[in-house]
């Protein structure tokens, strides 16, 4: 590591645009969990950000968070890893055997089959439900009409639903997309809110987001 590896620069201006976009829409930047997305990228670039205090990643695919982190967790205590992919119900074992926080719950078979992982186990990673917010075919997440049913059954199997999370449609202002996600979750009593990437962060803060998940703009473009 050298003392200005650019992902530790950017880590820096990061923050601190999060602090002052927390600034100006009066919350406590302390509100908001910077996951870093590690995705695709080598320990090599993920070890000058343990290595500056960053505690907080994001992976999409538990095989790669498998191979690349049990490792780095016992290297750096309190490393929280956060599944922000699409997650098949067969990986919801290895999901809760890896994770601290599992961010794109959003369907019944999920759910059950994460309640029962963490019953097995013992282990109860936070569960963020994911809402396809601008309701496009391609894109996970369950349906805004299903939210309450799917809310309900969570609750019911005793999953830790820690919040709820959307990848608003590309191309367009994110902010109305983010606006609807913090109502749904103020109307069903849901307090956590993990939205915001790269381009929309800060939108995404200034509008309640307590957790947002940043690749690029920390470890430059992917390839
Ligand atoms: C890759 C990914 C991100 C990070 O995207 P960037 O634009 O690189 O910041 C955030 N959330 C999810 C679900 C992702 O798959």
């Amino acid at each position: 590591m050298t003392p200005n590896d650019p992902s530790t620069d950017q880590l820096d201006a990061i923050r601190a645009r999060i602090a002052h976009t927390a600034k100006i829409a009066r919350r406590n930047p302390g509100d908001v969990t910077l996951i870093a997305v590690s995705k695709t990228k080598p320990e090599g670039a993920i070890r000058p950000l343990l290595a500056a205090g960053h505690r907080d990643f994001g992976e999409n695919r538990v095989q790669e968070a498998q191979a690349k982190w049990p490792a780095l967790q016992e290297a750096y205590p309190g490393t929280r890893l956060h599944l922000i992919g699409q997650l098949q119900s067969n990986k919801a074992a290895d999901a809760v055997a890896l994770a601290d926080a599992i961010h794109a719950v959003d369907r019944p078979s999920l759910v059950t089959a994460l309640a029962r992982a963490m019953d097995a186990s013992g282990r109860r990673p936070d569960c963020f439900l994911q809402v396809n917010i601008g309701e496009e075919p391609q894109k996970g997440g369950c349906a805004i009409a299903d939210l309450p049913t799917l809310l309900d059954q969570a609750r019911k199997e005793d999953l830790p639903v820690a919040g709820l999370m959307c990848i608003p449609p590309a191309d367009l202002e994110a902010a109305p997309y983010f606006a609807l996600l913090a109502k749904i979750a103020r109307d069903h009593g849901v307090t956590g809110l993990s939205m915001g990437m790269s381009d929309d962060f800060e939108t995404a803060v200034m509008l309640g987001a307590t957790h947002v998940r940043i690749g690029s703009a920390l470890f430059g473009a992917r390839a």
